[in-house]
């Protein structure tokens, strides 16, 4: 029998990262009435710049601790500019989560909804469905990480380190070539674009290489290549003849947002990291200290970031309930958008947060899927 019972670490943190995480669970908590066949145990972690206000510690004792024993950890949004650590740094406990439990596979998937705001007037941007695979703890973040915070500058000069292993690249492809395998049994055209910058500089040729070898052991996945500078151009000129595309964590940094922007921006950007024995789930948008409290947030960041996590676990654990749940989630979002019950503030409409979590509870509970 398949695993049905999961605990979940919910650090919901600051700003609009508690309410839209509130509205994520009370949709994930609909869709698992519905289908049943699994169990969600919450435990909330302490963590953020308000906790550190109060306490002075960025999470609670225990709370990593916590996180790593869960199987999925779930953040709202962490962190607030008018609250710094000493050395003047933003708050951020998660990034040392990512580290410290190797979450590489940073995941972001580009979809269109059909009614929700796009930015290419071309029709063929409704059929965008895509998905960055952007690594998350090395390349050109390695030195601004926990890794390394000694000085790099000084009065006549800056450096960076761009650092990229054989393991973390062997196991970033791996997974990318597997998403796209999946995506391929259910109808995706199956195609991994390795994006990088291998004409002009080493590691990114060692990155092409160490792609070329894996990529031997997916035969049945068509990989193609191409310089992020033309990748770039290609998201904007035609986006949907793309599925999978792995890179750098700089370049897939930028390119997330980019891509993130054609189908409505931040708050329908949902993201996933993914190790090889942790996962994390998160909205892609910050703590937005400007709307909060203020019931304006958009919640679909968040809740299709509890979808991603459904997912995940359903699919790790072979427990189709999950994946069900997830699905009747994603298609509450698609249904919302398609007959305009879904009119965030966000992008110009009249719905704030809580008319926004009713609205999608409702399509969940009435959400039929094939
Ligand atoms: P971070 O550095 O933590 O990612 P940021 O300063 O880059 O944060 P966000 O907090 O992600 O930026 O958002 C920038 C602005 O976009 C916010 O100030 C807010 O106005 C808007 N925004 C972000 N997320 C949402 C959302 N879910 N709903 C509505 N507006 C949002």
């Amino acid at each position: 029998m398949s695993k049905d019972s999961f605990e979940i670490a919910i650090l919901a943190g600051d700003g609009i990262g508690t309410e839209v995480t509130d509205a994520a669970f009370a949709v994930i908590e609909a869709a698992q009435a519905k289908t049943g066949g699994f169990h969600l145990h919450r435990q909330e972690i302490m963590a953020g710049a308000g906790y550190y206000r109060d306490t002075g510690r960025d999470i609670e004792p225990d709370g990593e601790e916590r996180a790593g024993k869960a199987d999925a950890m779930y953040v709202g949004a962490i962190g607030l500019p008018a609250i710094r650590a000493t050395d003047g740094t933003e708050i951020a406990p998660h990034l040392r989560l990512r580290e410290r439990f190797e979450l590489y596979a940073g995941v972001r998937p580009v979809k269109a909804y059909k009614g929700a705001p796009r930015m290419l007037l071309d029709e063929r941007a409704n059929e965008i469905d895509l998905v960055i695979i952007r690594e998350c703890t090395e390349g050109l973040f390695y030195t601004a990480a926990v890794h390394d915070r000694s000085p790099k500058t000084n009065q006549d000069e800056a450096r960076e380190t761009l650092r990229l292993t054989r393991s973390v690249t062997e196991r970033l492809c791996d997974f990318a070539f597997r998403l796209a395998e999946r995506r391929k049994s259910s109808g995706s055209q199956g195609m991994l674009t390795c994006v990088d910058k291998a004409n002009v500089f080493q590691a990114f040729a060692f990155f092409r290489k160490i792609f070329d070898e894996r990529a031997a052991h997916f035969p049945d996945i068509e990989k193609s290549y191409a310089y992020v500078d033309a990748q770039a151009l290609e998201l904007v000129k035609k986006p949907w003849e793309l599925d999978v595309l792995v890179m750098e964590n700089m370049f897939g940094d930028i390119l997330s947002d980019l891509a993130g922007g054609l189908v409505g921006g931040m708050g329908m950007a949902a993201s996933a990291e993914i190790g090889d024995n942790h996962c994390l789930f998160q909205p892609a948008h910050g703590s937005a200290p400007d709307i909060m409290g203020q019931d304006k947030a958009n919640p679909l960041a968040a809740i299709l970031s509890g979808a991603m996590m459904l997912d995940w676990l359903g699919w790790q654990a072979g427990n189709d309930k999950m994946l069900e749940a997830a699905r009747l989630i994603e298609q509450a979002v698609s249904d919302g958008f398609a007959d305009g019950g879904l009119r965030p503030m966000e992008f110009g409409g009249n719905m704030g947060l809580q008319d926004m979590t009713t609205a999608v509870l409702s399509y969940t509970n009435a959400a039929k899927i094939d």
